[in-house]
């Protein structure tokens, strides 16, 4: 685990997505933006409202050194990007998946946001489920 290190704003990784899609290399519809997050819609929505909030810098798993600054920065997003996808009432699902046991494709920290229906009370279903 990486000591915590100064808040960058530096989408580092020439060879990650989301670095590209912060670097503004890879056209994504931007929800909103701070200097230190920038939150865009999923590609392949799970729900009616899917949105990812990933820190502008590269941070591959939450323990990799984020700054609090920037865990902050990311989380603070999240009611934010809620009311602007109108799911503020409603209500709404975060989940961060982080490392291989929670399935985490892309290794970039990155908050989605879900909304826009009911959804079940399960949150987690095993891999030998199907
Ligand atoms: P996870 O499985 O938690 O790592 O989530 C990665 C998410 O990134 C998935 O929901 C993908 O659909 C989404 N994703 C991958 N590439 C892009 C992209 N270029 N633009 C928007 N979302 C993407
Ligand atoms: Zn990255």
């Amino acid at each position: 685990m990486a000591a915590p290190s100064k808040p960058t704003a530096d989408p580092t990784d020439p060879d990650c997505i989301f670095c590209k899609i912060a670097r503004g290399e890879i056209a994504t519809r931007v929800v909103y933006e701070t200097d230190l997050v920038i939150a865009f819609d999923d590609a392949h929505p799970q729900a009616p409202v899917h949105t990812l909030i990933i820190p502008k810098g590269h941070y591959a798993h939450l323990s990799d050194g984020m700054p609090d600054e920037v865990t902050t920065a990311v989380f603070s997003a999240v009611p934010v990007v809620a009311r602007i996808k109108g799911v503020n009432q409603s209500g709404y699902r975060i989940i961060v998946n982080n490392g291989p046991d929670a399935n985490q494709t892309v290794g970039h920290v990155h908050a989605h946001v879900l909304g826009g229906c009911p959804m079940t009370h399960g949150m987690i279903r095993f891999s030998e489920e199907s």
